[in-house]
């Protein structure tokens, strides 16, 4: 056992260096939204540079055959959860309900808050929807053999190494995601394969699940999902465009923020919390009735997924703010910054999916969860 995880990281690493030399199989992998203004910090890019035609580039020079975008699930999560939301407001609840993409805080619902895992959203997290996509609507339209793809994660995340194998997210008798790397982890690997990061012309995803939003890309920071969300969940439900785009009471690094939402007079409550302290804080307010929220984000990491525990380190002490302030450019620079609005989500539904909450949705982009607090409370134990 390796108290700091450099064993695994290591491993992983090689791992995935062999996959890349042996290439007997389709090798996909996809980004997470916050490793592209995190990555160029290994090689001497300033913090929060986005570098995401980079990190294609190398990922290509690496020998990956697909580089998709998990940013496009992020569209497809929205799609799933924020339709969750809609049916939840129009039978009552349960409420609050929870956002479920960080692993971290799913593992601490189950162990610690069993009393809300009816409440979390059954959406899988953006990079576990990409995965079965990948070995199912992907393959097919390829004439792949779903056995023969492995599909590689690039991910902030430590914690997603282990949620990738819940056995709630086996799809037809097969893991969804083979590998994680963390954002650090395939520093290293560039940095051993020579590959001239900053210096590498840019290049785009693969199609058809490289496409994404403003709305995706902000998932990287806390108060994303959300923002994303009540994009989507107010036009999806209203039938009318938002006055304005931006939802900026649920921006910013405060550990608690709270805003309240005009839904067409109905006044829905909202909180999103970050870092342990915060997330514990809000959820004992919740618990003993202190509080009442329709809707909570919830991220493990201080800041959300920018800072993550498999991100560079960094000297700068305004890391998270340069990294949060290259998310929310990415944003403003998108044509189309609602997911509902991503024209191959849109596809996917028509040729796929059929529509959000469909029977295909479920059996590839929901998941269920365990109640592990008894088996928690006999570790404590035993470990006293
Ligand atoms: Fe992973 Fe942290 Fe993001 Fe949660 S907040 S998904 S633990 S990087």
């Amino acid at each position: 056992f390796c108290p700091v995880g450099a064993i695994t990281e290591n491993s992983n690493v090689r791992k995935v260096l062999e996959e890349l030399e042996r290439h007997d199989k389709v090798l996909v992998v996809q980004t997470a939204p916050a490793t592209r203004v995190a990555l160029g910090e290994e090689f001497g890019l300033e913090p929060g540079s986005i570098s995401t035609g980079k990190m294609v580039a190398a990922l290509r020079k690496l020998g990956f055959d697909y580089v998709f975008d998990t940013n496009f699930a992020a569209d497809l999560t929205i799609m799933e959860e924020g339709s969750e939301f809609l049916e939840r407001l129009k039978n009552g609840g349960p409420f609050p309900m929870f956002t479920s993409c960080c692993p971290a805080w799913v593992n601490m619902a189950e162990k610690l808050y069993p009393q809300f895992l009816k409440n979390l959203s059954s959406a899988k997290s953006p990079h576990q929807m990409l995965g079965p996509l990948v070995k199912t609507y992907f393959a097919k339209k390829k004439g792949i053999d779903p056995e023969n793809i492995l599909v590689v994660s690039i991910m902030p995340c430590t914690a997603k190494k282990d949620d990738i194998i819940r056995p709630q997210h086996m799809v037809n008798g097969m893991p969804g995601v083979d590998i994680v790397l963390t954002t650090r982890e395939l520093g290293k690997l560039i940095k051993m394969k020579k590959i001239p990061y900053a210096s590498l012309p840019d290049e785009e995803y693969d199609s058809p699940l490289g496409e994404s939003t403003g709305a995706a890309a902000i998932f990287g920071v806390t108060g994303g999902v959300m923002e994303a969300a009540l994009r989507t969940a107010y036009e999806l439900g209203l039938g009318k465009p938002l006055p304005k785009v931006e939802f900026t009471n649920v921006r910013g690094f405060d550990g608690i923020k709270e805003a309240t939402i005009d839904f067409d007079g109905k006044q829905l409550k909202v909180a999103v919390a970050h870092g342990g302290a915060n997330v514990r804080k809000l959820l004992d307010k919740i618990t003993s009735g202190e509080v009442y929220y329709d809707f909570v984000e919830i991220m493990a990491c201080p800041a959300g997924c920018i800072g993550g525990g498999g991100q560079p380190k960094s000297l700068d002490k305004n890391v998270l703010t340069r990294r949060m302030e290259g998310i929310y450019t990415i944003d403003e620079r998108s044509t189309i910054r609602k997911s509902h609005e991503n024209p191959s989500i849109k596809k996917l539904y028509e040729e796929f999916l059929e529509h959000p909450l469909s029977h295909v949705s479920h059996e590839l982009l929901h998941t269920t969860y365990v109640d592990r607090s008894k088996k928690s409370k006999i570790h404590e134990k035993a470990m006293a």
